[in-house]
């Protein structure tokens, strides 16, 4: 049995001069400010997150993660990501598409640090995370530079 889940967020850059490090997919990205939000605002963990809620119909990023944030303190989204892979039950991810549109940050320089860092969250080998980015020519927010949104589809099986 196959299954596929799909998730997307997008978040809004902090001020230039904020001190909150920006945070994708688990990596520091030195040299930008850090995207709003209560958590680290990590748009590419959140939208994974949101994958495996497509498939466990078991939704974690709202209520689930603004109390893990807000009343346990845990600002970390692999906490969150942890949570949703709970409820996988006897179902494993076997591959995981990203797609991001950003003006900022050069994602080039990160992709193997972020790819490996969600083949130890997910338990799936880096060769099955596949990872693009563009700035869609600068015709949205994203494109120009005032955030980031990310897409992520995730293939999970049950032997
Ligand atoms: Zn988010």
């Amino acid at each position: 049995m196959i299954y596929v889940g799909l998730g997307q967020d997008s978040h809004r850059f902090e001020p230039e001069d904020s001190i909150k490090p920006l945070i994708l997919g688990g990596t520091h990205i030195p040299g930008y400010p850090g995207l709003q939000g209560n958590s680290d605002a990590d748009v590419i963990l959140h939208a994974v997150t949101n994958a495996i809620s497509g498939v466990t119909a078991m939704n974690i990023l709202g209520a689930v993660s603004d109390r893990m944030c807000l009343e346990e303190g845990l600002t970390d989204s692999s906490n969150y990501l942890r949570e949703a892979m709970n409820h996988l039950g006897r179902r494993r991810p076997v591959h995981l598409s990203l797609s991001l549109e950003c003006a900022r940050p050069k994602l080039a320089p990160h992709m193997t640090a972020i790819r490996t860092n969600l083949s130890r969250l997910l338990d799936l080998d880096p060769g099955h995370i596949g990872m693009t980015a563009t700035t869609g020519e600068g015709l949205t927010s994203f494109g120009r530079g005032e955030g980031i949104f990310c897409t992520a589809v995730l293939t999970v099986s049950e032997d």
